[in-house]
């Protein structure tokens, strides 16, 4: 018999209304488990439930978090088949990539997954959501950090999400599906990976400071300067199509070469959800290029400020942060 382990986290799923809209319930959950009978089927399997406390709206999660989620599924990670956690679904992605870095050659599934609808709610989703996850998250053939949502399992490192209300919130623009769950759950060929290699571990990420600006016509780059300096370490430019910035008479050339020399490193993503940065194909991102930012390539901008974060974690330099932001370490970018 498997044997999962479902840790809360907080987010709509587990939610109460309150005078000031939903909002998270120590021990609820846990109370309304005791009513699902699917829970209890024999064709489900065996769980343990761990809640964090405090719970939270995923809003507020920050690193602490990530280093908790990751920290529990560490220390219990040979008493289980697989792990489930239950999550707002705001910040899914960015949790989901952040472990994706942090659990070091994993080899068992970690399925996040959440709702849009609390389940005390009528028409929630989360109840499907919950029994595919952990039917998932004990069938051990998707081992790898993933999010389950409305019938799709992604890799997490590539999932983002697409709808504020939609049942069918979450894609992976740049990463085929691992499984679609209909009347049965079909797992798909599997994407690429690179492989593990070596035993399991948990990396604890430092609260670097990182940061993401989002480019847009006419931005005034002058005003961002005092911004993007050596103190933050990592930089993510959501730039037009495929790495392009307004050329702006050059003026953001010199404040990221400024950055990079003073030790920040800068990576380009797309604020197109799928396809890829080529940095080059146009004058106005080669510039991007010799003034030293790397290429996100077709990366998820939460993927790539996990990436940041992990990375500066593990003490790497600035030169080797750089060469391993553009290489595929968890299936996070095809390039
Ligand atoms: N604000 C909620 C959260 O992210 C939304 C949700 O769970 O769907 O925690």
């Amino acid at each position: 018999m498997k044997k999962i382990c479902i840790i809360h986290a907080g987010g709509t799923i587990g939610m109460i209304p309150s005078e000031d809209g939903y909002k998270p319930k120590e021990g609820y959950i846990e109370t309304l488990f005791e009513q699902i009978k699917d829970l209890k089927s024999e064709k489900m399997p065996e769980y343990d439930f761990y809640e964090m406390s405090p719970l939270l709206d995923s809003s507020d999660m920050t690193v602490n978090e990530w280093n908790r989620i990751g920290r529990i599924i560490s220390d219990l990670y040979e008493k289980y088949d697989g792990f489930v956690v239950l999550h707002g679904t705001d910040t899914m992605a960015y949790t989901a990539s952040a472990l994706s870095f942090m659990l070091e050659n994993l080899d068992k599934p970690v399925i996040l997954t959440g709702s849009q609808i609390p389940l005390c709610e009528i028409r929630s989703d989360g109840l499907d959501n919950l029994i595919t996850s952990m039917i998932i998250a004990a069938d051990g053939l998707v081992r790898e950090v993933c999010l389950y949502f409305g019938g799709k399992l992604m890799r997490g490192n590539r999932a983002t999400k697409m709808s504020s209300d939609g049942m069918r919130a979450f894609s992976s623009p740049n990463c085929p599906l691992l499984a679609e769950a209909g009347i049965s759950i079909s797992y798909l060929p599997y994407p690429p990976m690179p492989k593990n290699e070596g035993k399991f571990n948990f990396c604890h990420f430092e609260d670097v400071p990182i940061g993401v600006l989002k480019i847009f016509p006419g931005i005034r780059f002058p005003l961002f300067e005092g911004v993007m300096t050596e103190k933050l370490k990592g930089i993510v430019l959501e730039t037009f199509g495929a790495g392009n910035i307004p050329s702006d008479n050059g003026s953001l050339l010199p404040i990221i070469k400024k950055a990079f020399e003073s030790g920040s490193v800068v990576a380009v993503c797309s604020q197109c959800p799928q396809g890829t940065v080529s940095l080059g194909i146009y004058k106005t991102s080669s510039a991007l290029k010799k003034a030293g930012a790397v290429s996100g390539y077709d990366m998820t901008t939460e993927s790539a400020v996990a990436k940041l974060y992990y990375l500066f974690s593990k003490g790497y330099s600035k030169e080797e942060i750089k060469v391993k932001m553009e290489q595929n370490l968890r299936g996070e970018l095809s390039n």
